[in-house]
């Protein structure tokens, strides 16, 4: 088996931002956050320990080469803290050397002390939601932090010795245009991160822009300039040496994320958390409790935190997943793997698809084109 990766969820937030979907609450207090700690210590601690679940845990893995701290506001928790958790999953899975540590973070949360601490504990790599670099947008949106906060961030990650650093930003935001995404791609890119998330802003239902929208005090977004700007940012961000390697995922090379790599590879991820989704690397998929009180309440008293179970079809979830690559699906090792030819499976289709410039077929291996990556979802839903 692959080493697996470690995916802890932090569901606490300064506020919340009006597009978020994310299981996230609100920081009340300091004991709410150190009863969570505890818990997801403890459900670290109890891990494949049958005894404490009421379902079968998958088998444990070789090793894990990488652990990624998600939410959430992971960087509101204190260094004590995470070095608890830390301690926590080194008790229990075999921790590789040099193995990525990513920490999720919001611009305004750290200072330069609790980086150096974090960086001290091993947290080897930075991911922040910068989103856009407009003061007004970040307002609509319900963030708390400025543009400045932003620049602040990437300067004192650089002083506290963070060398992997990546940003997320949206596109396709209320009211933005062209020129305003450009300006704000341009803004990332002065900034010289290692990675970079870029996202097409997607409208979930039960959030407050949803109703912004349904009540008409926002505009509903523009397919086709989100198509130009998808399209503008690829052309912005090769020009600069980053290299596209997923959907929305660009980086130096060699910086990619190698722990949402494992998602797309179908290796082993195991999440600890309200909310957390784990995958057992051979067809097996559970996820948690998503309510946060509910899930700290389980485990304090011993009960299984897993809430949903399914087997998974790991051809069609491998053939779906390594399309989002930009390497797409390697056609003979697919049929090594499954036993079955995948363009043979899927002829009409995939020949429909071609007609249609969404997929490509070059040196045996099945790709999105640009347009692809555009439409996946019409390329997926063959393969589901
Ligand atoms: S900071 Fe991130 S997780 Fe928290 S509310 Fe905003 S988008 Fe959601």
């Amino acid at each position: 088996m692959s080493e697996a990766g470690v995916y802890l969820h932090v569901p606490f937030c300064r506020s919340r931002c009006s597009y978020c979907d994310f299981a996230t609450d609100v920081y009340k207090n300091a004991e709410i956050v150190e009863d969570y700690v505890s818990a997801l210590v403890k459900e670290i601690e109890n891990f494949g320990n049958a005894a404490n679940f009421s379902r079968p845990l998958a088998p444990r893995p070789t090793g894990v080469d990488t652990i990624y701290f998600g939410g959430g506001t992971p960087s509101l928790l204190s260094s004590v803290q995470l070095e608890k958790i830390l301690k926590a999953i080194e008790g229990k899975f075999s921790v590789a050397a040099g193995a990525e540590i990513t920490m999720e973070m919001n611009p305004a949360t750290v200072t330069l002390d609790t980086l150096k601490a974090y960086r001290n504990l091993g947290v080897t790599r930075a991911s922040f939601g910068a989103q856009t670099f407009d003061d007004a947008e970040l307002k609509r949106l319900g963030r708390k932090h400025t543009a400045a906060d932003v620049r602040e961030t990437i300067e004192l990650l650089r002083t506290a010795d963070f060398t992997n650093v990546s940003f997320d930003l949206i596109a396709g935001l209320p009211r933005q245009t062209l020129k305003d995404w450009e300006r704000n791609l341009n803004e990332a890119l002065a900034l010289q991160p290692e990675h970079l998330s870029l996202y097409l802003l997607e409208i979930h239902e039960a959030t407050p822009l949803a109703e912004q929208i349904r009540s008409g005090r926002q505009p509903l977004p523009d397919e086709e300039l989100a198509a130009s700007m998808y399209e503008l940012m690829l052309e912005q961000v090769s020009a600069q040496g980053y290299r596209q390697y997923e959907i929305s995922n660009f980086s130096l090379p060699g910086c990619e994320s190698k722990h949402n790599s494992k998602y797309w590879t179908l290796d082993p991820v195991f999440g600890f958390g309200c909310s957390a989704h784990s995958f057992d690397g051979a067809g097996v998929r559970y996820s948690n409790e998503r309510d946060t009180a509910k899930y700290v309440r389980l485990i304090e008293v011993g009960d299984s935190p897993i809430v949903h179970r399914e087997e998974i079809e790991i051809a069609a979830e491998a053939a779906f997943l390594g399309l989002r690559l930009s390497k797409g699906i390697n056609l003979a090792a697919y049929e090594k793997r499954f036993g079955f030819d995948l363009i043979a499976k899927h002829h009409d289709d995939i020949q429909r698809l071609e007609d249609l410039e969404l997929i490509k077929i070059a040196d045996n291996h099945l790709k999105l084109t640009v347009k692809g990556f555009l439409f996946s979802n019409e390329v997926f839903a063959v393969f589901v």
